[in-house]
C-alpha cells in the first residue's frame, strides 16, 4: 500500500467522543518508548505526524489520523513507563480498555515490543488481556536495526517459546526498524490485505 494522505483528525480520552465514521481502524500501542511514533511516522512517511517524544508517557490520549482517507491509523498511549506508580503502570486507563471493548471499528491491534529485551511481564499481561477480551492483535518486534540477523531469529525463537507457555500459537508478528525502513511494506500491505476483503 502507498501512502498517499496521512492526517491528524482528532485526540481524546473518550472513545464515545471517536469519529462516527464507519471506517476500518488500527490501533498501535505498547509500552513508552518502544519506537511507536517512529513506526508511526515511518508508516505515514510523516518527520513528525505522530510526536516522538524526550519525556515517555506524555502522550496520554487516544489519537485518530486519517489514511488515504479510507482507514484510521490510531495511536494510543504509550504504558508502563518506570516513572508513573505501580498501581498505573499495572491498571491500564480506562479509556484504553473501554476503547479495545467498545470500538466497532477496531480491526486489528498492533502490540508493539522492543526487539532487545526479554518478555516483559506488562506486555504479556496486556496480550493475554487482549486474547480474553477477543481482540485480534499481532505483535511488532521494533528497533530491528539493533541487532543481528541472527539475534532476531534467536530473540523471537525465544521470545516464541514464552509466548507458546500460554498462547496456543504465537501470535501473527513483524519485525520493524524505524531508522532503517525495515518492515513497513510489510506491515502496509497486510492492512491493505485486510481492508480489501
Ligand atoms: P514512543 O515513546 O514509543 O513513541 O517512542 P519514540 O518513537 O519516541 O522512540 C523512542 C526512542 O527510540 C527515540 O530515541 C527514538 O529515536 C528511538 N527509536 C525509535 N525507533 C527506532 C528504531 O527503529 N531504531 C533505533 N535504533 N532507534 C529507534
Amino acid at each position: 500500500m502507498e501512502i498517499k494522505s496521512a492526517e491528524f483528525v482528532m485526540s481524546n480520552s473518550d472513545v464515545a467522543k471517536c469519529p462516527k465514521n464507519p471506517l476500518p481502524e488500527y490501533a498501535f500501542i505498547g509500552r513508552s518508548n518502544v519506537g511507536k511514533s517512529s513506526l508511526i511516522n515511518m508508516l505515514t512517511n510523516r518527520k513528525s505526524l505522530a510526536k516522538t517524544s524526550g519525556r515517555p508517557g506524555k502522550t496520554q490520549l487516544i489519537n485518530h489520523f486519517l489514511i488515504n482517507a479510507n482507514w484510521y491509523l490510531v495511536d494510543l498511549p504509550g504504558y508502563g513507563y518506570a516513572r508513573v506508580s505501580k498501581s498505573s503502570k499495572k491498571t491500564f486507563q480506562k479509556f484504553i480498555t473501554d476503547y479495545f471493548r467498545q470500538r466497532e471499528q477496531l480491526v486489528s491491534a498492533f502490540v508493539l515490543v522492543d526487539i532487545r529485551h526479554e518478555p516483559q511481564s506488562i506486555d504479556l499481561e496486556f496480550m493475554a488481556w487482549m486474547g480474553e477480551n477477543g481482540i485480534p492483535f499481532s505483535i511488532i518486534f521494533t528497533k530491528a536495526d539493533k541487532l543481528k540477523p541472527k539475534a532476531i531469529e534467536k530473540h523471537i525463537a525465544d521470545y516464541t517459546a514464552i509466548m507458546l507457555q500460554t498462547w496456543e500459537e504465537m501470535p501473527n508478528y513483524f519485525v520493524t526498524s524505524s531508522s532503517k525502513h525495515i518492515g513497513k511494506d510489510h506491515l502496509l500491505n497486510y492492512i491493505q490485505q485486510i481492508n480489501d476483503q
